[in-house]
């Protein structure tokens, strides 16, 4: 027999072995040295433990595994079964055919993004978009730049640095990922002038601190939180009166900037971008893929003199959008154009699925699995819009309920694929939801729920 680490094969003898060899290209040829290497090393190490040396089989799929582990992308495509339509973690909202084709065609090639056509000089990517957002909210002008938050620090850098910002106190809100709006003023250089109280602003706070010092009165759309009982703030048409009387600007900040009136889809209703322009807002700034169900953007749309400003700030360049975000806005802007939003966009469709539709869907699902021995309920649950709107807000549902023990641990296996799938859990019942479950992505999410619950009996026994 000899020493135990001379039954040890050769990196070499380990990468020519076919499930090894077959895979090595996915990686890299140096890559794979690298990891042949480190597993002998440890399993070296465990020989040295006094443990037997491994077999060649157990190497070559311990290695092959590794491989093709290290072969996958950090970002991947996952299946929402959570019922969280605008799932900031999971990339918010999923593009329309539309959208994906755009950029598709955009990127695979050169295109018109800084060029004129027509005189064969440079042109400005800033143009893009712009006719369809005001064919859509009616404002004069627009700009696009990289997220809203962006958006937001933009305009108040632009328009507001070393001068007061008024905000009700009730309006100081954070939104998520770091974005608090008095730490994106302090950045921005504007000073926050804070007025009324948390729970009620009046008009008269705020003309109470107006004066020479004031660049603009900013409201912010409490978008993922609600305040019930004894409040009060004025409307917009109000601000937007005492801004102008003073010489002032109002800006809105929409957050999700819904484009279609969300009561037609028995939600409450959430502002449209329109109406705070036609309320007398100057400038309305909201996110791309939130409830308008496109890519990452922050939109600027309002007086044509007050985008000119922005548009030409240096900061402006910082926060530039590239060709693939204009390309799968143009697209999903265009259906709103056409009047189509509500076909064609995913979010806009997941709201819109009718309960029924849902029900019979899950009992598909429930039929393919019972089928397979794995057992399954249908039940009544709520999917919510998610993306920091409509806060506490939900749409009931039908979801297929898996029962197990240890759901938590079955809801890791169902993460630990390819395709991921993200389940929710209710009442320690693995609950999968249809709302979000693309239509294509019903046989592959079936497939993952069977090996995973197999796996996890296996692992119960
Ligand atoms: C979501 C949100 C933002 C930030 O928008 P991003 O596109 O995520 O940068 C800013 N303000 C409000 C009110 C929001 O809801």
């Amino acid at each position: 027999m000899g020493s135990p680490f001379r039954q040890l094969p050769s990196v070499d003898r380990l990468l020519s072995e076919p499930p090894v060899r077959e895979v090595i290209a996915q990686v890299g040829h140096e890559t794979a040295v690298r990891l042949a290497r480190l597993l002998l090393d440890e399993a070296r190490a465990a020989i040295r433990r006094g443990e037997p040396p491994p077999e060649l089989s157990y190497l070559v799929t311990a290695l092959r595994d590794r491989l093709i582990q290290a072969a996958r992308l950090s970002l991947q495509p996952v299946i929402n079964a959570t019922g969280v339509i605008i799932h900031t973690n999971l990339g918010r909202a999923p593009l329309s055919d539309a959208a994906r084709h755009a950029v598709v065609s955009i990127t695979g090639g050169y295109s018109n993004l800084e060029y004129d056509l027509a005189t064969g000089r440079r042109g400005s990517r800033y143009q893009h978009a712009v006719q369809l957002l005001r064919d859509i909210t009616g404002a004069e002008d627009a700009l696009v730049v990289n997220n809203n938050a962006g958006a937001v620090f933009l305009a108040l850098h632009a328009l507001a640095a070393g001068r007061e910002v008024l905000i009700s106190r009730g309006q100081l809100v954070e939104i998520g990922g770091g974005f608090r709006i008095p730490d994106i003023m302090a950045a921005s250089g504007a000073i926050l002038r804070e007025v009324g109280t948390t729970n009620r602003t009046h008009l008269r706070d705020y003309e109470g601190h107006l004066s020479e010092h004031t660049a603009m009165i900013l409201r912010v759309h409490q978008s993922n939180f609600r305040m019930i009982g004894f409040t009060t703030q004025p409307s917009l048409e109000e601000l937007a009166r005492l801004a102008h009387a003073h010489n002032t600007l109002l800006m809105d900040d929409l957050g999700s900037g819904t484009l279609l009136d969300t009561r037609a889809f028995g939600l409450t209703y959430e502002p449209t971008v329109q109406d705070s322009l036609r309320a007398g807002a100057d400038l309305v700034t909201f996110s791309g893929d939130k409830l308008l169900g496109g890519p990452q953007a922050g939109i600027i749309v309002g007086r044509a003199d007050l985008i000119a400003r922005l548009r030409s700030h240096p900061l402006a360049r910082a926060l530039r959008v590239d060709k693939m975000t204009l390309a799968a806005l143009e697209a999903t802007l265009s259906a709103y154009r056409r009047g189509t939003a509500t076909l064609e966009i995913p979010i806009w469709r997941m709201i819109a699925t009718p309960l029924e539709a849902l029900e019979q869907r899950a009992r598909r699902w429930q039929e393919q699995l019972t089928a397979r021995h794995i057992p399954a309920e249908v039940v009544s649950s709520a999917s919510a819009v998610g993306g920091g709107a409509l806060p506490g807000e939900t749409l009931p549902t039908w979801a297929l309920a898996l029962t197990a023990p240890r759901v938590h641990r079955l809801s890791a296996r169902l993460r630990d694929g390819t395709p991921p799938v993200v389940a929710r859990i209710e009442d320690e019942r693995l609950l999968l939801d249809p709302r979000t479950v693309l239509p294509e992505q019903d046989d592959v999410l079936l497939t993952r729920v069977r090996t995973a619950w197999e796996a996890h009996l296996a692992e119960l026994d």
